[in-house]
């Protein structure tokens, strides 16, 4: 039998009782022993994302015969969510759901020796997506069993916590538009179609944005923080970006008419934009934005925040289940 394995061998032994064999070891502190023994994955479904009614039998058949027990809830409220988390004693968290669930349950795994597992059941799935986890409830519960453990970076908008993106502008005109109804109609090509809408109507506003002590102010229509590698349903925060660099990529978009807004977004879509007459990028590991007016921040889907807004990174603070191989786009491994 397989186990999840940390990146470091060692470390795998260590965290979950088996030697380079698979046998178990008898030499662990009770403690160790004592997760061994429970050997349990905690599952949480989200009832309201998008492929909620998928097949999980399969996947979950799998985990059982690799030895692991399961607990199964489903948990419709983000709030429900997080303490249903701190509540379960189990050292692996299965969340079933899209980035917004995701993200809620990193916010309470973050900093602490306990694993996610990643079941995207949502219609964007990006952190999945970045850490190459196959939208295949049965392929994703592979990873759990044939994979490894890998610590990456959560970033955080006012003390929310976030896994992909967080922006400002343009964006959260197109999050607004984006209904249940209108998700499960256009899928993911329902984003390219309502960033459309949105730009031939955006707006521009002014903007201070201090990273890491450099500031520019300007008139933008669009600000974005990511943490990681993928958002939106497939575009990506840069092409250089990644979920492990202790790092923060932001970009900001210039006021340009719609049809230039039209060129650019190809370059967007593949994190390859750093023209300075379009757009303003940064990287750095604490960020300001300041807006003249209130704006609204939206955090993985979620509106999370307001402005004024600081966004930093914490680097390495989430454990995770990835593939043992296999490209992952959003990790420097
Ligand atoms: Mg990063």
């Amino acid at each position: 039998m397989s186990a999840l394995h940390t990146s470091s061998g060692r470390n795998a032994e260590r965290a979950h009782g088996f030697d380079r064999t698979g046998a178990v070891r008898r030499d662990l502190h009770p403690r160790e022993r004592n997760i061994l023994d429970q050997k349990h994955i905690a599952v949480f479904v989200n009832p309201a994302s998008t492929n909620a009614q998928a097949d999980l039998d399969a996947g979950f058949a799998l985990l059982r015969e690799a030895g692991f027990s399961l607990s199964m809830e489903t948990v419709d409220d983000p709030a429900n969510l997080a303490d249903a988390i701190r509540e379960h004693p189990a050292e692996i968290v299965m969340v079933g759901g899209g980035d917004g669930t995701t993200s809620c349950a990193a916010g309470v795994l973050a900093n602490t020796d306990r694993v996610l597992a990643v079941l995207p059941l949502g219609n964007a799935c990006d952190f999945a997506r970045s850490l190459g986890i196959p939208r295949d409830p049965l392929e994703a519960c592979r990873v759990v069993v044939e994979g490894r453990i890998h610590a990456v970076d959560v970033a955080r908008v006012n003390g929310h916590t976030y896994l992909n993106m967080a922006s400002l502008g343009l964006s959260v005109d197109v999050a607004r538009r984006m209904s249940g109804e209108f998700k499960r109609r256009w899928g993911v090509f329902g984003y390219p179609k309502l960033l459309w809408d949105a730009a031939r109507a955006a707006r521009s506003f002014h903007v201070t944005i201090d990273c890491d002590g450099n500031t520019v102010e300007r008139r933008v229509i669009q600000i974005g923080v990511g943490n990681g590698y993928h958002y939106g349903g497939g575009m990506t925060v840069a092409d250089d970006a990644r979920l492990d660099d202790g790092l923060l990529h932001v970009h900001a978009i210039h006021p340009l008419p719609w049809w230039q807004l039209l060129l650019l977004f190809p370059y967007l879509w593949a994190g390859r934009v750093r023209e300075p007459e379009r757009v303003i990028a940064m990287t750095g590991a604490k960020v300001k934005v300041t807006t003249h007016h209130e704006r609204t921040v939206n955090a993985d889907g979620e509106m999370a925040n307001k402005t004024p807004a600081t966004f930093e990174v914490d680097p390495g603070a989430l454990k995770v289940c990835i593939p043992a191989e296999g490209p992952i786009p959003g990790l420097g491994v």
